[in-house]
Protein backbone atom coordinates (compact mmCIF):
# COMPACT_ATOMS: atom_id res chain seq x y z
CA UNK A 1 0.00 0.00 0.00
CA UNK A 2 1.50 3.26 -1.03
CA UNK A 3 1.50 6.00 1.91
CA UNK A 4 1.94 9.02 0.11
CA UNK A 5 -0.95 11.78 1.10
CA UNK A 6 -3.86 11.88 -1.56
CA UNK A 7 -3.14 15.43 -3.16
CA UNK A 8 -7.05 15.08 -3.57
CA UNK A 9 -7.60 15.35 0.67
CA UNK A 10 -7.83 18.82 0.91
CA UNK A 11 -10.98 18.81 -1.78
CA UNK A 12 -12.92 17.05 1.07
CA UNK A 13 -11.51 18.89 4.27
CA UNK A 14 -10.97 22.53 3.14
CA UNK A 15 -12.18 25.18 5.03
CA UNK A 16 -14.33 26.67 2.55
CA UNK A 17 -15.35 23.34 1.01
CA UNK A 18 -17.35 22.76 4.38
CA UNK A 19 -18.50 26.24 4.64
CA UNK A 20 -20.18 26.14 1.00
CA UNK A 21 -21.87 22.46 2.38
CA UNK A 22 -23.20 24.53 4.89
CA UNK A 23 -24.60 27.37 3.26
CA UNK A 24 -26.26 24.74 0.99
CA UNK A 25 -27.91 23.17 3.63
CA UNK A 26 -29.87 26.35 3.86
CA UNK A 27 -29.68 27.68 0.29
CA UNK A 28 -27.60 30.32 1.08
CA UNK A 29 -25.18 30.04 -1.34
CA UNK A 30 -24.55 33.84 -2.83
CA UNK A 31 -22.57 32.20 -6.15
CA UNK A 32 -23.04 30.47 -8.84
CA UNK A 33 -26.29 31.29 -9.21
CA UNK A 34 -28.11 30.54 -12.47
CA UNK A 35 -28.82 33.73 -14.82
CA UNK A 36 -31.43 33.43 -17.53
CA UNK A 37 -31.36 36.86 -19.60
CA UNK A 38 -28.62 39.15 -20.32
CA UNK A 39 -27.29 41.09 -17.79
CA UNK A 40 -29.54 44.42 -17.34
CA UNK A 41 -31.07 46.45 -14.97
CA UNK A 42 -33.62 43.65 -14.46
CA UNK A 43 -33.22 39.73 -14.78
CA UNK A 44 -34.75 36.82 -15.46
CA UNK A 45 -32.63 34.59 -12.57
CA UNK A 46 -33.24 30.89 -11.53
CA UNK A 47 -37.15 31.52 -12.82
CA UNK A 48 -37.76 34.80 -11.32
CA UNK A 49 -37.61 38.38 -11.85
CA UNK A 50 -34.69 39.94 -9.92
CA UNK A 51 -32.59 43.23 -9.85
CA UNK A 52 -29.67 42.97 -11.28
CA UNK A 53 -27.57 45.10 -8.67
CA UNK A 54 -24.08 43.22 -8.98
CA UNK A 55 -22.91 43.40 -12.67
CA UNK A 56 -20.33 45.21 -14.05
CA UNK A 57 -21.64 46.01 -16.81
CA UNK A 58 -21.54 50.06 -15.63
CA UNK A 59 -22.66 51.37 -19.17
CA UNK A 60 -25.31 49.03 -19.92
CA UNK A 61 -23.47 48.31 -22.82
CA UNK A 62 -23.95 44.69 -23.20
CA UNK A 63 -26.80 44.65 -25.07
CA UNK A 64 -26.45 48.11 -26.71
CA UNK A 65 -26.84 47.06 -30.64
CA UNK A 66 -23.71 48.72 -32.00
CA UNK A 67 -21.64 46.68 -29.89
CA UNK A 68 -24.00 43.58 -30.98
CA UNK A 69 -23.12 44.04 -34.50
CA UNK A 70 -19.35 44.39 -33.59
CA UNK A 71 -19.63 41.12 -32.26
CA UNK A 72 -21.58 39.63 -35.14
CA UNK A 73 -19.84 41.68 -37.58
CA UNK A 74 -16.57 40.20 -36.33
CA UNK A 75 -17.81 36.52 -36.33
CA UNK A 76 -19.44 36.77 -39.60
CA UNK A 77 -15.94 37.74 -41.06
CA UNK A 78 -13.46 35.58 -38.62
CA UNK A 79 -15.09 32.92 -37.26
CA UNK A 80 -16.00 31.74 -33.64
CA UNK A 81 -12.38 31.86 -33.01
CA UNK A 82 -8.47 32.07 -34.16
CA UNK A 83 -7.49 29.30 -32.31
CA UNK A 84 -4.08 30.10 -31.92
CA UNK A 85 -1.82 32.88 -29.69
CA UNK A 86 -1.20 36.47 -30.81
CA UNK A 87 2.53 35.32 -31.24
CA UNK A 88 1.71 32.58 -34.09
CA UNK A 89 -1.46 32.73 -36.05
CA UNK A 90 -3.92 34.45 -33.51
CA UNK A 91 -3.33 38.08 -34.11
CA UNK A 92 -6.03 39.43 -36.58
CA UNK A 93 -6.03 42.93 -38.06
CA UNK A 94 -8.83 43.67 -35.13
CA UNK A 95 -6.85 43.06 -32.54
CA UNK A 96 -4.60 45.30 -33.68
CA UNK A 97 -7.05 47.87 -34.77
CA UNK A 98 -7.98 47.78 -31.00
CA UNK A 99 -4.67 48.40 -29.73
CA UNK A 100 -4.19 51.34 -31.59
CA UNK A 101 -7.85 53.32 -30.32
CA UNK A 102 -7.05 51.96 -26.60
CA UNK A 103 -3.58 53.82 -27.38
CA UNK A 104 -5.05 56.63 -28.80
CA UNK A 105 -7.85 56.61 -26.05
CA UNK A 106 -5.64 56.36 -23.04
CA UNK A 107 -3.42 58.90 -24.91
CA UNK A 108 -0.14 56.15 -24.32
CA UNK A 109 2.56 55.34 -26.49
CA UNK A 110 1.15 51.93 -26.91
CA UNK A 111 -1.06 49.12 -26.12
CA UNK A 112 -1.12 45.18 -25.65
CA UNK A 113 -4.59 42.87 -25.52
CA UNK A 114 -4.77 40.19 -23.91
CA UNK A 115 -7.43 37.62 -23.64
CA UNK A 116 -8.73 38.34 -20.27
CA UNK A 117 -8.02 41.47 -17.69
CA UNK A 118 -7.03 38.60 -15.54
CA UNK A 119 -4.57 37.68 -17.77
CA UNK A 120 -3.10 41.28 -18.49
CA UNK A 121 -2.05 41.63 -14.70
CA UNK A 122 -0.55 38.17 -14.54
CA UNK A 123 1.48 39.22 -18.24
CA UNK A 124 2.76 42.62 -16.96
CA UNK A 125 3.72 41.95 -13.72
CA UNK A 126 4.90 38.42 -13.89
CA UNK A 127 7.18 39.80 -16.99
CA UNK A 128 8.09 43.09 -15.88
CA UNK A 129 9.26 42.55 -12.43
CA UNK A 130 11.57 39.58 -11.13
CA UNK A 131 13.79 38.01 -8.48
CA UNK A 132 15.76 41.37 -7.45
CA UNK A 133 12.81 43.53 -7.52
CA UNK A 134 10.40 44.85 -5.08
CA UNK A 135 6.34 45.71 -5.81
CA UNK A 136 4.52 47.42 -3.46
CA UNK A 137 0.32 46.92 -3.25
CA UNK A 138 -2.31 48.49 -1.52
CA UNK A 139 -4.06 45.71 0.39
CA UNK A 140 -6.94 46.62 -1.66
CA UNK A 141 -5.46 45.69 -4.87
CA UNK A 142 -7.10 42.63 -7.42
CA UNK A 143 -6.55 39.27 -6.86
CA UNK A 144 -4.61 39.40 -10.43
CA UNK A 145 -2.13 41.66 -8.86
CA UNK A 146 -0.95 39.56 -5.92
CA UNK A 147 -1.05 36.20 -8.66
CA UNK A 148 1.13 38.53 -11.04
CA UNK A 149 3.40 39.17 -8.25
CA UNK A 150 3.71 35.71 -7.49
CA UNK A 151 4.47 34.87 -10.97
CA UNK A 152 6.86 37.31 -11.06
CA UNK A 153 9.13 36.01 -7.44
CA UNK A 154 9.71 39.74 -7.07
CA UNK A 155 9.43 40.91 -3.19
CA UNK A 156 6.13 41.87 -2.39
CA UNK A 157 5.18 44.47 -0.03
CA UNK A 158 1.75 45.65 0.85
CA UNK A 159 0.22 49.09 2.78
CA UNK A 160 -3.05 48.70 4.26
CA UNK A 161 -5.69 50.26 2.15
CA UNK A 162 -4.64 53.96 1.62
CA UNK A 163 -2.24 54.83 3.88
CA UNK A 164 -0.01 56.93 2.31
CA UNK A 165 1.92 56.91 5.54
CA UNK A 166 2.63 52.94 5.28
CA UNK A 167 2.83 53.36 1.59
CA UNK A 168 5.68 55.69 2.14
CA UNK A 169 6.91 53.29 4.70
CA UNK A 170 7.26 50.78 2.20
CA UNK A 171 9.12 53.10 -0.33
CA UNK A 172 11.90 53.16 2.34
CA UNK A 173 12.05 49.71 2.64
CA UNK A 174 12.14 49.00 -0.59
CA UNK A 175 14.99 51.42 -1.29
CA UNK A 176 17.35 48.73 0.61
CA UNK A 177 16.13 46.44 -1.04
CA UNK A 178 18.00 47.16 -4.07
CA UNK A 179 16.72 46.02 -7.13
CA UNK A 180 13.74 48.04 -9.06
CA UNK A 181 10.61 49.28 -7.16
CA UNK A 182 6.61 49.12 -9.29
CA UNK A 183 4.15 50.35 -6.88
CA UNK A 184 0.39 49.11 -8.30
CA UNK A 185 -2.78 50.39 -7.39
CA UNK A 186 -6.50 49.78 -8.28
CA UNK A 187 -7.72 53.30 -9.43
CA UNK A 188 -10.96 52.44 -8.46
CA UNK A 189 -10.93 49.31 -6.03
CA UNK A 190 -13.05 46.38 -6.86
CA UNK A 191 -14.55 45.56 -3.24
CA UNK A 192 -14.68 49.72 -1.53
CA UNK A 193 -15.60 51.16 -4.18
CA UNK A 194 -13.04 54.47 -3.54
CA UNK A 195 -10.39 55.98 -5.94
CA UNK A 196 -7.27 55.70 -4.97
CA UNK A 197 -4.93 59.24 -4.01
CA UNK A 198 -3.19 59.25 -7.28
CA UNK A 199 -1.48 62.67 -7.21
CA UNK A 200 -0.16 61.51 -3.55
CA UNK A 201 0.89 58.31 -4.91
CA UNK A 202 2.72 59.68 -7.75
CA UNK A 203 4.32 62.40 -5.71
CA UNK A 204 5.92 59.35 -3.30
CA UNK A 205 6.50 56.87 -6.44
CA UNK A 206 8.62 59.71 -7.91
CA UNK A 207 10.10 60.87 -4.62
CA UNK A 208 11.42 57.14 -4.21
CA UNK A 209 12.22 56.70 -8.00
CA UNK A 210 9.76 54.13 -8.24
CA UNK A 211 7.54 53.32 -11.16
CA UNK A 212 3.38 53.24 -10.85
CA UNK A 213 1.01 50.78 -12.86
CA UNK A 214 -2.79 51.91 -12.30
CA UNK A 215 -5.62 49.45 -12.54
CA UNK A 216 -8.47 51.10 -14.25
CA UNK A 217 -10.78 48.41 -14.31
CA UNK A 218 -13.46 50.20 -12.78
CA UNK A 219 -12.58 53.63 -13.68
CA UNK A 220 -12.40 53.04 -17.24
CA UNK A 221 -15.84 54.27 -19.52
CA UNK A 222 -16.79 55.84 -16.11
CA UNK A 223 -14.42 58.51 -14.41
CA UNK A 224 -12.95 61.77 -16.15
CA UNK A 225 -13.89 63.46 -19.20
CA UNK A 226 -12.36 61.06 -21.64
CA UNK A 227 -13.54 58.11 -19.67
CA UNK A 228 -10.40 56.90 -19.22
CA UNK A 229 -10.32 56.33 -15.64
CA UNK A 230 -9.16 57.64 -12.40
CA UNK A 231 -6.08 58.89 -13.60
CA UNK A 232 -7.48 61.03 -15.59
CA UNK A 233 -10.22 62.16 -13.28
CA UNK A 234 -7.07 63.11 -10.76
CA UNK A 235 -5.14 65.16 -13.80
CA UNK A 236 -1.93 62.18 -13.12
CA UNK A 237 -1.96 60.54 -16.68
CA UNK A 238 1.01 62.08 -17.52
CA UNK A 239 2.52 60.84 -14.09
CA UNK A 240 1.48 57.06 -14.21
CA UNK A 241 4.06 54.91 -16.17
CA UNK A 242 1.61 51.43 -16.75
CA UNK A 243 -2.52 51.43 -16.99
CA UNK A 244 -4.06 48.29 -17.22
CA UNK A 245 -7.57 47.98 -17.61
CA UNK A 246 -10.47 45.04 -18.55
CA UNK A 247 -13.13 44.94 -21.40
CA UNK A 248 -15.40 43.16 -19.35
CA UNK A 249 -16.71 46.11 -17.44
CA UNK A 250 -17.98 49.17 -19.39
CA UNK A 251 -16.55 48.03 -22.67
CA UNK A 252 -19.37 44.87 -22.14
CA UNK A 253 -17.22 41.90 -23.36
CA UNK A 254 -14.05 40.23 -22.13
CA UNK A 255 -10.12 41.31 -22.20
CA UNK A 256 -7.78 43.45 -21.29
CA UNK A 257 -5.04 45.69 -22.34
CA UNK A 258 -1.80 47.06 -20.84
CA UNK A 259 -0.96 50.55 -21.50
CA UNK A 260 1.94 52.45 -21.59
CA UNK A 261 5.66 53.14 -23.46
CA UNK A 262 6.75 51.23 -26.64
CA UNK A 263 9.80 49.55 -25.13
CA UNK A 264 7.44 48.13 -22.30
CA UNK A 265 4.31 46.98 -24.47
CA UNK A 266 7.63 45.41 -27.16
CA UNK A 267 9.23 43.42 -24.63
CA UNK A 268 5.56 42.73 -23.05
CA UNK A 269 4.77 41.24 -26.81
CA UNK A 270 7.91 38.59 -26.90
CA UNK A 271 8.41 37.80 -23.28
CA UNK A 272 4.75 37.77 -21.44
CA UNK A 273 3.67 34.05 -20.97
CA UNK A 274 -0.32 35.01 -20.36
CA UNK A 275 0.02 36.33 -23.38
CA UNK A 276 1.76 33.99 -25.61
CA UNK A 277 0.94 30.69 -24.26
CA UNK A 278 -2.65 30.74 -24.77
CA UNK A 279 -5.06 32.04 -27.60
CA UNK A 280 -5.93 35.21 -28.16
CA UNK A 281 -9.22 37.03 -27.79
CA UNK A 282 -12.03 35.93 -29.76
CA UNK A 283 -13.00 38.21 -33.43
CA UNK A 284 -16.66 38.57 -31.05
CA UNK A 285 -14.27 39.98 -27.89
CA UNK A 286 -12.64 41.77 -29.73
CA UNK A 287 -15.26 43.18 -32.34
CA UNK A 288 -17.79 43.89 -29.13
CA UNK A 289 -15.14 46.17 -27.32
CA UNK A 290 -13.98 47.98 -30.02
CA UNK A 291 -17.73 49.15 -30.59
CA UNK A 292 -17.61 49.65 -26.80
CA UNK A 293 -14.34 51.69 -26.68
CA UNK A 294 -15.84 53.93 -30.23
CA UNK A 295 -19.47 54.83 -28.20
CA UNK A 296 -17.53 55.87 -24.74
CA UNK A 297 -15.43 58.28 -26.98
CA UNK A 298 -18.29 59.45 -28.58
CA UNK A 299 -20.65 62.61 -27.20
CA UNK A 300 -22.83 59.58 -26.31
CA UNK A 301 -19.82 58.02 -23.78
CA UNK A 302 -19.98 61.57 -21.86
CA UNK A 303 -23.90 61.33 -21.34
CA UNK A 304 -23.33 57.42 -20.11
CA UNK A 305 -20.48 58.26 -17.69
CA UNK A 306 -22.97 60.88 -16.60
CA UNK A 307 -25.42 59.18 -15.89
CA UNK A 308 -23.99 55.57 -14.07
CA UNK A 309 -22.27 58.04 -11.69
CA UNK A 310 -25.43 59.76 -10.90
CA UNK A 311 -26.92 56.24 -10.58
CA UNK A 312 -23.97 55.32 -8.11
CA UNK A 313 -24.27 58.53 -5.69
CA UNK A 314 -28.25 57.92 -5.80
CA UNK A 315 -27.85 54.35 -4.52
CA UNK A 316 -25.06 55.13 -1.96
CA UNK A 317 -27.13 58.20 -0.22
CA UNK A 318 -30.31 55.77 -0.77
CA UNK A 319 -28.67 52.56 1.27
CA UNK A 320 -26.84 55.24 3.63
CA UNK A 321 -30.01 56.34 4.32
CA UNK A 322 -31.33 53.35 5.91
CA UNK A 323 -28.47 53.80 8.23
CA UNK A 324 -26.11 50.82 6.19
CA UNK A 325 -22.63 51.06 6.08
CA UNK A 326 -21.13 52.09 2.53
CA UNK A 327 -18.40 53.62 1.43
CA UNK A 328 -17.82 57.67 1.53
CA UNK A 329 -17.75 59.25 -2.01
CA UNK A 330 -14.26 60.33 -2.65
CA UNK A 331 -13.09 64.17 -2.04
CA UNK A 332 -11.55 65.06 -4.79
CA UNK A 333 -8.68 67.82 -5.01
CA UNK A 334 -11.46 70.15 -6.29
CA UNK A 335 -13.52 70.07 -3.51
CA UNK A 336 -15.85 68.11 -5.66
CA UNK A 337 -17.20 64.38 -4.55
CA UNK A 338 -17.35 60.80 -6.62
CA UNK A 339 -19.22 58.14 -5.69
CA UNK A 340 -18.37 54.97 -8.11
CA UNK A 341 -20.50 52.84 -9.28
CA UNK A 342 -18.71 49.91 -6.82
CA UNK A 343 -21.04 50.56 -3.45
CA UNK A 344 -20.46 47.85 -1.24
CA UNK A 345 -22.57 47.56 2.09
CA UNK A 346 -20.43 46.46 5.25
CA UNK A 347 -21.87 43.30 7.12
CA UNK A 348 -18.34 41.92 8.81
CA UNK A 349 -19.38 38.53 9.49
CA UNK A 350 -19.35 35.94 6.43
CA UNK A 351 -22.53 34.20 7.92
CA UNK A 352 -24.42 37.38 8.13
CA UNK A 353 -23.62 38.25 4.64
CA UNK A 354 -24.62 34.78 3.52
CA UNK A 355 -27.81 35.12 5.39
CA UNK A 356 -28.56 38.62 4.19
CA UNK A 357 -28.20 38.26 0.82
CA UNK A 358 -30.69 35.41 0.71
CA UNK A 359 -33.07 37.83 2.36
CA UNK A 360 -32.30 39.93 -0.59
CA UNK A 361 -32.57 37.68 -3.23
CA UNK A 362 -35.68 36.01 -2.66
CA UNK A 363 -36.80 39.72 -2.17
CA UNK A 364 -35.86 40.06 -5.41
CA UNK A 365 -32.58 41.89 -6.08
CA UNK A 366 -29.12 40.08 -6.90
CA UNK A 367 -26.19 41.87 -5.04
CA UNK A 368 -22.74 40.23 -4.93
CA UNK A 369 -21.25 38.89 -1.70
CA UNK A 370 -17.25 39.28 -0.68
CA UNK A 371 -15.61 37.37 1.53
CA UNK A 372 -11.96 37.28 2.83
CA UNK A 373 -9.93 36.72 0.99
CA UNK A 374 -11.51 39.08 -1.51
CA UNK A 375 -11.97 41.44 1.30
CA UNK A 376 -9.82 41.66 4.54
CA UNK A 377 -10.80 39.31 7.19
CA UNK A 378 -14.10 40.43 8.89
CA UNK A 379 -14.91 42.62 6.44
CA UNK A 380 -18.10 40.53 4.99
CA UNK A 381 -19.81 42.88 2.31
CA UNK A 382 -22.60 42.78 -0.26
CA UNK A 383 -21.06 44.64 -2.84
CA UNK A 384 -24.03 46.54 -5.38
CA UNK A 385 -23.20 48.01 -8.36
CA UNK A 386 -24.92 50.72 -10.67
CA UNK A 387 -25.67 50.67 -14.45
CA UNK A 388 -26.30 53.87 -16.33
CA UNK A 389 -29.33 52.06 -17.60
CA UNK A 390 -31.23 51.59 -13.96
CA UNK A 391 -33.66 54.08 -14.14
CA UNK A 392 -34.98 55.82 -10.79
CA UNK A 393 -37.81 53.64 -10.25
CA UNK A 394 -35.78 50.65 -10.40
CA UNK A 395 -33.52 52.16 -7.94
CA UNK A 396 -36.09 53.16 -5.94
CA UNK A 397 -37.81 49.63 -5.72
CA UNK A 398 -34.31 48.32 -4.74
CA UNK A 399 -33.71 50.52 -1.85
CA UNK A 400 -36.72 50.26 -0.63
CA UNK A 401 -36.60 46.23 -0.77
CA UNK A 402 -32.89 46.82 1.14
CA UNK A 403 -35.23 48.85 3.95
CA UNK A 404 -37.69 45.93 4.58
CA UNK A 405 -35.34 43.12 4.40
CA UNK A 406 -32.99 45.05 6.62
CA UNK A 407 -35.79 45.52 9.33
CA UNK A 408 -36.37 41.90 9.08
CA UNK A 409 -33.23 40.64 9.53
CA UNK A 410 -32.09 43.33 12.31
CA UNK A 411 -35.05 42.50 14.83
CA UNK A 412 -33.63 38.51 13.92
CA UNK A 413 -29.71 38.61 13.61
CA UNK A 414 -29.42 41.94 15.70
CA UNK A 415 -28.29 45.47 13.88
CA UNK A 416 -25.96 45.31 11.01
CA UNK A 417 -22.71 48.01 10.72
CA UNK A 418 -23.90 51.60 10.62
CA UNK A 419 -22.68 54.30 8.27
CA UNK A 420 -19.22 54.70 7.94
CA UNK A 421 -17.54 58.32 9.16
N1 LIG B 1 -8.57 44.09 -11.96
C1 LIG B 1 -9.64 44.43 -11.21
C2 LIG B 1 -9.53 45.60 -10.29
C3 LIG B 1 -10.81 43.69 -11.31
O1 LIG B 1 -11.87 44.01 -10.56
C4 LIG B 1 -10.88 42.60 -12.21
C5 LIG B 1 -12.13 41.79 -12.40
N2 LIG B 1 -13.04 41.76 -11.38
C6 LIG B 1 -9.74 42.27 -12.95
C7 LIG B 1 -8.61 43.04 -12.79
C8 LIG B 1 -9.73 41.10 -13.87
O2 LIG B 1 -10.44 41.37 -15.03
P1 LIG B 1 -11.16 40.25 -15.90
O3 LIG B 1 -12.43 39.88 -15.19
O4 LIG B 1 -11.41 40.92 -17.18
O5 LIG B 1 -10.25 39.10 -16.02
Amino acid sequence: MPTTTDVFSKARTHERVLQLRAAREIDAVPYFRRLESATAPVVEMEGERRIMLGSNNYLGLTSDERVLKGAHDAIDRYGSGVTGSRLLNGTLDLHLELEEELADWLGTEDAIVYTTGAQANLGALGTILGPGDTVIVDSGDHASILDGVILSRAKMRAFRHNRLDLLEKRLQQAENDGGGILVVVDGVFSMEGDVAPLPEIADLSERYGARLMVDEAHGLGVLGARGAGASELLGVEDRVDLRMATFSKSLASCGGVIAGPTDVIDFLRIQSRPFLFTASAVPAAVGSALAAVRICRSDEGRALFARVLDNAAYLNAGLRSLGLHTVEPTALPDGSVVATPVVPVLVADDWKAALLWKALYEAGVYVNVALHPAVPPGGALLRTSVMATHDRATLDEAIATFAGVKRAFEAEHGPLPGPAG
